[in-house]
């Protein structure tokens, strides 16, 4: 990378502090955080640690905005239209945010690209629907005039996890925004510098302040401020089911309400009659894409037994050929966050290997891939058995579950007997089929013949069980981020 922006000054703008009322300022505390550059293995920014205090002081510039500056007073039309001018700032900025990102997460440039597109996308999505999202009319007693109103929460808290920081952003903030709530986001302390930049091109573009607030720090010391904090209305949080049942609580507490994205143990359930060759992108690359970090990875591979050889080893052929290295190397995936996380990963690969399982397949790092990097090649395992870890739990890393199943029956049986249920993959060519068994699954959003295409910024997106509740993407976003108001008059 030979302009690399993210050995610039903008990285260090990190370390300005906290984003409250369109500007930096320094953190109560004035402690940092260091950040990793995880292709690398090594420290390349620092960010400000906010804290309780930093949170206070950002929930009353969103009150202060929502209820008395100039965002509250603004009209949807405008408000969408700021949200469409960010989206096209960030699409004058794209590559400035995919280095960041990319250096941030490890992720490889195309995709660090792809994911800037997708924020981008999510500001001109939610732009648009500003002044389209409305209530309706209600035929009542004769003498009355019944009608509703959808109106924002006021203060949304906002919690958002380190895969797709720039992605979780546009996801998060954009229906809010679009709606009129004032928000204050807790990023990831391990990557959230795209987080900081993105709120900068915000007042850019004419945000009023107080609108958008940015608070990195610690999930312990922040993240649990802003979910308990009596002053927001509403919370959003992305992240694990362990961090998402103390959000839960929190909001209990404060009697208000949540959307909850958690995690995911997603299945591919590929019948006898797959057509193969256009599946098999899909197949790999749901389990490959984000180094196995993605809620909805597709770690399951259910395989109808009198196909079972002949997908394992056309899966199993393109895992060999799978290859981790640096963002810039650009090539299959790149390296998981952290060294945590990568450990975390191989403690998993460990103990299947303990438990006898197989491995089908393996990729492998690239030659040249740093050597302190995070990487962890891609295994395949199976036949796993129903019972194992490997199985049943998130690992969030490029590892992928064979399971073999018999019929339809025992398809559905296998694909519903996780905690889990977040998205799946049905391939047949048999329509009805497809249709019979994706209407069984118990998850949020179900694919035929396809899995995760287009990024789904149109489509709603959320969890059964374990993998939360409330929906976000789509306009369906937009009902989570309102209340309903009925208005009644009587005029006779
Ligand atoms: P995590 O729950 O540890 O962290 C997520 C966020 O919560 C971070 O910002 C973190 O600082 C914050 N946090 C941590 N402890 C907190 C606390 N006590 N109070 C308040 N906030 C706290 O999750 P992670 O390991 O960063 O992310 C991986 C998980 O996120 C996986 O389970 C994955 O499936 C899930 N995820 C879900 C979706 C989805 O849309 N469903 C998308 C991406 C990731």
């Amino acid at each position: 990378m030979a302009d690399d922006p993210t050995k610039g000054a903008r990285v260090i703008a990190g370390a300005k502090g906290v984003f409250i009322n369109n500007e930096f300022r320094t953190s109560n505390s004035g402690k940092t955080l260091d950040v990793y550059a995880p292709g690398e293995g090594a420290v390349f920014a620092e960010i400000a640690a906010g804290d309780g205090v930093d949170i206070d002081r950002a929930v009353a510039a969103a009150r202060h905005a929502f209820s008395q500056g100039a965002w509250g007073k603004l009209a949807p039309f405008e408000r969408g239209r700021l949200l469409a001018k960010l989206g096209l700032a960030i699409l004058d900025n794209a590559e400035e945010l995919a280095q960041l990102e990319a250096r941030d997460t490890g992720k490889p440039m195309k995709q660090a690209r792809a994911d800037i597109q997708a924020c981008a996308r999510y500001f001109e999505f939610y732009g648009g629907g500003a002044d389209k999202f409305h209530g309706e009319t209600i035929p009542f007693l004769n003498g009355f005039f019944v009608a509703t109103e959808r109106e924002p929460h006021g203060v949304t808290g906002h919690i958002i996890p380190w895969n797709y920081p720039a992605q979780m952003f546009g996801r998060s903030l954009g229906p809010a925004l679009a709606t009129g709530n004032a928000t204050v986001l807790k990023p990831a302390e391990d990557a959230c510098l795209t987080s900081l930049r993105l709120a900068e091109l915000a007042a850019e573009v004419g945000f009023p302040a107080g609108a958008i607030n940015i608070v990195p720090g610690l999930g312990a010391e922040a993240g649990a401020a802003l979910i308990s904090h009596p002053g927001v209305d509403f919370l959003s949080f992305t992240g694990s089911p362990e961090v998402g049942v103390m959000v839960q609580t929190e909001a209990a507490k404060n009697f208000i309400s949540c959307v909850l994205e958690l995690g995911g143990k997603s299945p591919q359930v590929v019948f006898s009659d797959v057509d193969l060759e256009a599946a098999l992108p899909s197949l790999v690359n749901a389990i490959v894409q984000n180094a196995g970090q993605t809620c909805s990875a597709g770690s399951r591979l259910l395989v109808q037994k009198s196909a079972y050889d002949r997908v394992v080893e056309a899966v199993a052929d393109r895992f060999s050929k799978l290859r981790a290295g640096s963002p810039e190397m650009d090539l299959d995936l790149g390296p998981l966050i952290s060294q945590l996380q990568k450990k975390r990963v191989e403690t998993f690969i460990a103990k299947a290997a303990d438990d006898g399982i197989p491995i089908l397949s393996k990729g492998k790092v690239a030659e040249g891939a740093p050597s302190d990097g995070f990487y962890v090649a891609p295994h395949m395992f199976g036949p796993v058995p129903r019972s194992n870890t490997l199985a049943r739990d998130e690992v969030f890393g490029p590892v992928l579950s064979v399971l073999p199943f018999e019929d339809e029956a025992d398809a559905i049986e296998l694909a519903n007997g996780t905690d889990f249920g977040l998205i799946a993959g049905v391939w047949t060519q048999d329509g009805k089929r497809g249709t019979r068994v994706a209407r069984q699954i118990r998850s949020g959003q179900v694919y035929i013949n396809a899995y995760g295409a287009g990024g789904g910024i149109e489509l709603p997106f959320g969890g059964t069980r374990k993998s939360g509740h409330g929906r976000e993407k789509g306009m369906a976003a937009l009902h989570d981020f309102t209340t309903l108001k009925t208005i009644i008059t009587k005029h006779d």
